[in-house]
Parts: structure tokens; C-alpha cells; sequence
């Protein structure tokens, strides 16, 4: 607070100061009432080095005009003001601690975000009142080289995952998207892998918050392929309770519970990789050794469709929208919770009289589409590696490709003379394609290689010819 403030300091001279600089490290001229009218600029915040390069130069700068000199001072909070009235120098940055700067980032990056969303009044109340607080005058790096960082990005991504899934099971619209992890009537390690395809649609605002914490992006996308993983295991009728850890974390006997459609499974054991936030929010239940737990949703789906295990929900939505009278009662469809807005209980469900949903698909047909299970795996995994190089349409045709794939083999599983004829039609596009084509999506398939898949394809062909499919009324099989 020694230097005063100059009379000279104004748009212009910061304008002047800029262009002797070369202005990278900088945004904007701003002006109002944040730093007692005076004009700042914002520095990019993520460009320390230049910041400190800055103040270098500003310290060394005499305005021609003006004759001011050394009247500059950058902030934390990544702003140049004058001297006079800065509190709070960059200078200072190196003395503070990695926790402190770790406080002081987060909320600089809570200002930065208010910053961006909201508009320029809330902005500055953000600025000016959350700055007098003394923590968050600083800017800490949320530093990836920390672990305790780490476990606290997994710990806080466990609690969004905790929400995100919550509303998954509890908002129609999102219902939608995630009742296909739970279509499911079996449960072992591939249910884990039913993932839905509509899941980016609302899933990220979830997240949100960790953002505006200021995690680097980097670790929100390994915190989150951790907690994602740590999911499948849990996935399993093969790994009884664990005594105190089914109370901690999330564990094959607690997650077997969320997966139920038992009265008592009904919105139950939400978390990721903890269990606690349940326990916490309420929705925690223990499994249960008097009953057995019968798995998959209340209507059930009675079909290998890719395409209606991911879209029956949202047609669904679609008709009871368009029944419902007013808009208000239109729009609340989507929103509400699955069983509608009641305090009713739930329909009591009678786990002794339930059945899985089976069409006897003969065993020779079985094998087959294990078979060409097994040939799209690599197909699927090349497509996954090479997807973001290809331009959209080009990729758009190689997902059609596996798509049909899939809806021909699970129309054959259910023994629709269409799935027949779909899937004769596939492999020859695909047997004649792979061998044709001098490139496969940017694979140079060996000759050997070619030759192979145009012999199974036609192979294929000729020998679904002979099959009889005839359609097959869904049966029952005792769970
Ligand atoms: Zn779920
Ligand atoms: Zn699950």
C-alpha cells in the first residue's frame, strides 16, 4: 500500500502496456467497480511464466506518453492493478503452501467459472466478496503429483457418480438411458459391461462441480475409469458378504441388492466404489439371506434388441407424453420418477413366481452367434482405436456396420426369419467388402486374412440357409 495509486493509469496506459509486451499472456481490458474504478487486465492464468515475464517487463516500462512507471502489480487473481492498491501480489505466490495454493485455486477456479456462466453483476459479487475472505486470495495448483489429491478427486467424482446415478433410477428422462444396465435378468461380470448408449446425454452436469473445484481434466478422466473399473467386479453371484467392507464399500452383495427387483432392492445401494453415501442419503439396504433376489426391471424387456434394450424406455416416455393432457403434464412425464409422482408404495412384487425371459434358441444357432460374437470383438476394438481419426460419416458407416451386426445376431437368437435374411445380407457386405477394399479403415488386411473372413461369411451363408428359424413365443425359464 506505499506506492500511490497514479493519476495516469488508465485504459490507454494499459492498452500501451500490452502492446509493449505483445499481450499473449493477456485477455481483456476490463473496468469497474472490482478494483476502485481503475482499470485491469485479466492474465491467462495458466500461463505462470508469462505472468512473472509480465512484471518483468512492467516494472522496466516507462510510458512515452505518460512518463508512469513501475505502477503495475499482478494479483492472484491473475489481474494487473495498480500498485497501489494491490493486497495481494503474484510475487508473493512462491511463499505460500501447496495446501494453501490448492484452497486458492479451487476457488479461483469457482471465480473463473462464475466468471464464464453467470453474468457480469454476479461475477463481480463473486469477485469482490469471495475475495475478501482470506483463502481465496491465492492460486493454488490443484497439483497432480499429490496423492492425497487424488484419493480426494476419487472421493469427490464417488459422490457425483453417487448423484448422477441416483437420478438415473429416480428421473424418468434418465431412467431412460440407464435402465439398460439393469434390462438384464441374469447377473454376472457382463452385466457390468451393458453400458448404456444414451448415458452422455444428462450424465456430465453431474460432474459439473468438479470442474468448477478445478480438477485438471486429466485426473476427472482417470478418477473416473477407476471408479468405472472398480465397477465390474462387483458384478458377480459368485462372491458372498464381506462382512464390515458391504457396509463401506460397494461389494457383490450390496451391489446384487441395487440390481433386484425385489420389493426391498426397489432404488437401493446408488454408490460407485462407497457404499457410505447411501448410508449417508438414506438409500442403503442390506442383502437379505431370506430372499432370494430375482434381477432385472419390473417391465421387463423380452428382447435381444440392441436397439429397443436402448430406445424401449424413451418410446415409452414418448406415449405417456403424448397421452398426458397440457403441457405442464406433457414435460412432467419426463421428469418424474418412474412410478410416477405417488407416495403409494410400490407394486408388491412375488420373487417365487418369476421367470427369465427364454425363446429355446436351438443350440447349433447359439453357437453360431457365439461365433460372430467372437469375429466382431476385434472389429468392435478396431473401430474403438481408430473411430476419432476417421471422418464422421466414415465412422458413422463402420458403427452402422457393427449396429446391424448386433440386431442381426439377437434377431436370430429370438428367431425372426427377418434376423435370418438381415444377417446373410450382412456377411456378405462384409466378406465381399473386407476382402475388396485395399484398406479397412486404415488397416492393410494381410491377403491371408481376406481370404479367411470371405470363406466364414459365404460359409455362413450357405449354412443359416439350411436352418429353419420359425417365430418362437418367448417362454419363461424358472430363475
Ligand atoms: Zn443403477
Ligand atoms: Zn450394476
Amino acid at each position: 500500500m506505499s506506492d500511490r495509486v497514479p493519476k495516469s493509469w488508465s485504459v490507454e496506459t494499459l492498452g500501451a502496456l500490452c502492446k509493449f509486451t505483445g499481450g499473449s499472456a493477456f485477455k481483456e481490458i476490463y473496468q469497474g467497480k472490482s478494483h476502485g474504478d481503475y482499470p485491469f487486465i485479466k492474465v491467462s492464468d495458466m500461463n505462470l511464466e508469462g505472468n512473472q515475464k509480465f512484471i518483468t517487463y512492467a516494472n522496466n516500462w516507462i510510458d512515452q506518453e505518460t512518463r508512469a512507471c513501475k505502477n503495475f502489480c499482478v494479483n492472484r487473481g491473475h489481474e494487473i492493478i495498480p500498485k497501489g492498491i494491490c493486497h495481494d501480489r503474484y510475487d508473493d505466490h512462491e511463499k505460500t503452501s501447496q495446501k494453501e495454493r490448492t484452497i486458492q485455486r479451487i476457488m479461483q477456479s469457482f471465480k473463473n467459472l462464475a466468471e464464464g456462466t453467470f453474468d457480469e453483476a454476479f461475477a463481480k459479487i463473486v469477485h469482490t466478496k469471495l475475495y475478501q475472505i482470506r483463502l481465496l486470495r491465492h492460486n493454488p495448483e490443484w497439483s497432480m503429483s499429490s496423492i492425497p489429491l487424488w484419493i480426494l478427486a476419487l472421493v469427490l467424482y464417488d459422490l457425483c457418480y453417487y448423484w448422477a446415478h441416483r437420478m438415473g433410477h429416480e428421473v424418468n428422462v434418465m431412467w431412460a438411458s440407464h435402465v439398460v444396465h439393469h434390462s438384464s435378468e441374469y447377473y454376472n461380470l457382463s452385466t457390468a459391461l451393458r453400458q448404456t448408449s444414451t448415458g452422455a446425454l444428462f450424465g456430465w452436469v453431474f460432474y459439473l462441480p468438479l470442474a468448477v473445484l478445478g480438477i485438471p481434466w486429466q485426473m476427472l478422466v482417470v478418477v473416473g475409469l477407476i471408479d468405472l473399473l472398480y465397477q465390474y467386479w462387483v458384478h458377480t453371484e459368485l462372491i458372498g458378504r464381506m462382512g464390515v467392507l458391504d457396509r463401506i464399500f460397494v461389494t457383490p452383495s450390496n451391489h446384487r441388492v441395487h440390481h433386484g427387483q425385489n420389493d426391498y432392492c426397489i432404488d437401493k445401494n446408488y454408490g460407485g466404489i462407497l457404499v457410505l453415501w447411501d448410508r449417508l442419503f438414506g438409500t442403503f439396504a442390506e442383502e437379505r439371506d431370506d430372499e432370494k433376489i430375482c434381477y432385472g426391471i419390473r417391465k421387463p424387456l423380452h428382447s435381444f434388441s440392441p436397439i429397443k434394450g436402448n430406445l424401449h424406455y424413451y418410446a415409452d416416455l414418448w406415449e405417456m407424453s403424448r397421452a398426458a393432457k397440457g403441457w405442464r403434464a406433457k414435460l412432467g412425464v419426463w421428469v418424474a420418477p418412474p412410478g410416477g409422482w405417488t407416495d403409494e408404495p410400490i407394486e408388491h412384487f412375488e420373487p417365487r413366481t418369476f421367470t427369465r425371459f427364454d425363446v429355446q434358441t436351438p443350440a447349433p444357432l447359439r453357437w453360431y452367434v457365439a461365433l460372430q460374437c467372437a469375429v466382431l470383438v476385434p472389429f468392435v476394438s478396431h473401430f474403438i482405436g481408430v473411430a476419432k481419426g476417421l471422418d464422421r460419416g466414415t465412422a458413422a458407416v463402420y458403427a452402422l456396420g457393427i449396429l446391424v451386426t448386433a440386431v442381426a445376431l439377437g434377431a436370430l437368437l429370438e428367431r425372426f426369419v427377418w434376423g435370418k435374411w438381415l444377417e446373410q445380407v450382412r456377411l456378405l457386405a462384409l466378406g465381399v467388402s473386407f476382402a475388396a477394399v485395399p484398406q479397412w479403415f486404415g488397416f492393410e488386411a494381410p491377403l491371408l486374412l481376406k481370404g479367411a473372413l470371405l470363406v466364414l461369411c459365404v460359409g455362413s451363408v450357405v449354412w443359416l440357409n439350411r436352418q429353419s428359424v420359425a417365430p418362437a413365443n418367448a417362454v419363461g425359464v424358472a430363475a
